[in-house]
């Protein structure tokens, strides 16, 4: 993998032009190395974005579902073309293993443009009706208008499809801002973007959260604005937008609680544990970190998990080697490690495996999995965003249910059993956005992706997306009812 030569850092009314604001060194957090520095934008030029965006909004809001669907799918094209550069500088900028780039990111990115250039030519919904007599009622979706989509730095590309695809789908024109960590993929792909869309429907600007982010935020043409991030970040756009009464889509933390029951498949627990509790390093709002074992099963889980994370392949040289990448940066790796000194600290808590910096260069954290953990403890409570798996034990699934439920957060859960009665009726109880039976961690394009209670709200994913990025209109005409 080569380092990246970047001549431009953000595009704007078509054009791909270098940032006129303070420049920010891109790391490789797998080596800790400088890779390149961005330039981020000038206020002019997030105003120029913002501009440009509004300009455009008019005639690609009138565009038809099947124009912006071949949009969508040159898109698509255009990512599979690119797919192997796209997938190395993924692999550099977050450090995660390349064959994961390639395999996961990559086809995954592509297929969030492919089901939305489908999706929105089947969107439906347009009643139609006689309600008042001599009066007939239409219902309309309309786009919103320009959208501010702000995305996080843990699945740099495919977050933008996330963010992008259904936006454009749905008629919105945009302002795309990525994380100040991660910019990279996206500013590789913005010269396609910049030949395949009319200028200023899709404008891609640099920045810091509190700088560039913010003040787009704040910019009174945005109508939308769409983050997948933090709950602080959360919280603070959504008092910026209550000023100018901006629709607002919100993809929060999540801290997924797991049901292990006693009767469940002791194999594919493990496996599935060690596989989507750590994966991307556990920096996934989804990822199975909060254990709650049946007391049948709790010691042997304990032990064979044990083993299994102790296995996980990360730090080697030869990048193929690896299983997981370090932490994004210095800073979540510390801020890591301090979750789980300060869980240590607590008599109570085992450490099975890991719980320490890895020695050599780059952000890596050794995985970790934390065994008698108490449903009060920080460490389940508090989303750490790393590889940090904790066992809680239970005696009865309804102290499991509540335990599960006792949390801020509402995103993804799973429950593990071979009884499906059981499987349900916890599925059913469970107060998430998702809940996996015999699984975690798998999404569809097709199925809706979000959360509940502080992990926000809003649909990334399926059709559900394309309504939130839309806003329904009613057109009644009064005709009478006499012919003659
Ligand atoms: P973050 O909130 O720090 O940053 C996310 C984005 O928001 C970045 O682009 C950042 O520059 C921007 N930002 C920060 N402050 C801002 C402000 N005041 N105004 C406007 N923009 C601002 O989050 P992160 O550290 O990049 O990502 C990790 C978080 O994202 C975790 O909490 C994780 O759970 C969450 N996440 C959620 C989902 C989901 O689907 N729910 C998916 C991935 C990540």
């Amino acid at each position: 993998m080569s380092t990246p030569t970047l001549h431009s850092a953000l595009l704007i009314d078509g054009h791909l032009v270098g940032g006129e604001g303070v420049a920010e060194a891109i790391l490789n957090p797998a080596s800790g190395e400088v890779l390149c520095s961005i330039a981020e934008a000038s206020l002019e030029q997030l105003e120029a974005a913002v501009q440009a965006a509004h300009r455009a909004f008019p005639a690609w809001s009138r565009t038809t579902p099947a124009q912006r669907a071949a949009t969508l799918l040159a898109i698509a094209e255009a990512i599979d073309a690119q797919a192997e550069q796209l997938a190395q500088l993924e692999a550099l900028n977050c450090g995660k293993p390349l064959h994961l780039a390639r395999q996961d990111d990559l086809p995954a990115t592509a297929d969030v443009f492919r089901f939305f250039a489908g999706a929105v030519r089947c969107q439906q919904g347009q009643l139609a009706g006689e309600y008042l007599e001599g009066h007939t009622s239409l219902v309309r979706r309309d786009p919103v208008g320009v959208v501010a989509s702000i995305a996080p730095w843990n699945y740099p590309l495919m977050m933008a499809a996330w963010k992008i695809a259904p936006a454009l789908a749905a008629g919105n024109t945009l302002v795309f801002k990525p994380s100040e960590h991660t910019p990279l993929s996206i500013l590789a792909l913005a010269p396609a973007l910049a030949q395949i869309l009319p200028a200023g429907v899709l404008n891609i600007v640099c920045g810091g959260g509190e700088g560039v982010g913010s003040s787009l935020v704040g910019h009174p043409k945005v109508r939308m604005v769409s983050l997948t991030g933090d709950i602080v970040t959360g919280q603070k756009i959504l008092q910026s937008a209550a000023r100018t009464l901006k629709r607002t889509h919100l993809e929060l933390g999540g801290k997924a609680p797991v049901i292990v029951c006693n009767d469940a498949d002791i194999d594919a627990v493990v496996q599935g544990i060690r596989s989507y509790g750590y994966y991307n390093a556990g920096q996934d709002c989804t990822a199975a970190c909060r254990i709650y074992a049946e007391k049948g099963i709790h010691d042997r889980l304990v032990a064979e998990l044990g083993d299994a994370v102790a296995s996980i392949r990360f730090a080697r040289k030869k990048d193929a080697d690896n299983e997981i990448g370090p932490l994004i940066s210095a800073r979540q790796r510390d801020r890591v490690a301090s979750f789980v000194e300060r869980a240590l600290g607590q008599p109570h808590i085992e450490r099975v495996t890991g719980a320490a910096v890895h020695s050599g260069p780059g952000f890596h954290y050794q995985p970790t999995l934390l065994a008698g953990c108490k449903q009060s403890d920080e460490i389940v409570q508090r989303e750490v965003f790393g590889p940090v798996v904790t066992v809680t034990r239970f005696d009865h699934l309804s102290q499991a249910l509540d335990w599960a439920n006792d949390s801020e957060y509402g995103l993804a859960s799973s429950v593990w059993t071979q009884n499906l009665d059981k499987a349900f009726q916890l599925a059913n109880r469970l107060q998430y956005g998702c809940t996996w039976i015999n699984t975690h961690f798998m999404l569809a394009s097709e199925m809706p992706h979000g959360g509940l209670k502080r992990s926000g709200y809003g649909k990334d994913l399926s059709s559900d997306s394309l309504q939130d990025y839309s806003v329904v209109r009613h057109i009644m005409v009064r005709h009478g009812q006499q012919l003659d």
